[in-house]
């Protein structure tokens, strides 16, 4: 699948918003990917899960991805590879809390693992996992998204991992001080789209 195919997907499923963002990242942005109404159609979760399958190495044995944006998609991708698929959580509120393996997820010792994220923006979720899984005896092998909006082709070429993306999107966002939208008067303060109950139509 092309980038253009996978964003007609979005662009489909109401999933590519335009507006005022507050990205997990802790930057602003005027679009955002809410995968979750793409991946809220099966057959299109499926769809691309396989297509992104298509292009991973063959080592892998376990799937991993970071909650809650990766829930879905870590399962997604584990049934495309007919592969185990866990989700990593933090261990309590806030951004700050360290990143965990929960509810009895276990890495055995040498399992290579695939990371992967819904959309990728600095990476630092994606980052954390694997130290969750270096940590708890595993090998990380590579990291897989569904969306690239970093800017990089490889954003784990200094953890000498392989990365793979449906989608390579140039989107830019900014520091909170430097956003234009916080400093224009019309466009209203910038929402998590992820938390909004409704959030599926442009702020
Ligand atoms: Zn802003």
């Amino acid at each position: 699948m092309k980038t253009e195919q996978v964003l007609e997907l979005f662009k489909k499923s109401g999933a590519m918003l335009e507006g005022h963002f507050l990205l997990s990242s802790g930057r602003h942005s005027d679009r955002y990917f809410q995968c979750a109404l793409l991946l809220a159609h099966p057959k299109l979760a499926d769809e691309l899960a396989r297509s992104l399958a298509a292009k991973l190495p063959q080592n892998i044995d376990l799937v991993i991805g970071p909650a809650m944006g990766a829930v879905t998609w870590s399962y997604e991708v584990g049934r495309a590879l007919g592969l185990r698929a866990f989700f990593t959580e933090r261990a309590g509120a806030g951004k700050e809390a360290p990143m965990e393996l929960r509810r009895g997820f276990k890495i055995e010792p040498g399992e290579r693992v695939l990371v992967v994220e819904d959309v990728l923006t600095t990476g630092g979720s994606a980052r954390e996992v694997l130290e969750v899984i270096k940590k708890l005896g595993g090998v990380p092998v590579a990291v897989a998204s569904i969306v690239n909006r970093s800017g990089q082709k490889n954003p784990f070429e200094q953890d000498g991992l392989p990365y793979v993306a449906l989608a390579e999107v140039k989107v830019e966002s900014w520091d909170a001080s430097g956003c234009p939208l916080c400093a224009s008067k019309t466009a209203g303060p910038a929402i998590k789209p992820g938390s909004r109950p409704g959030a599926a139509q442009p702020a």
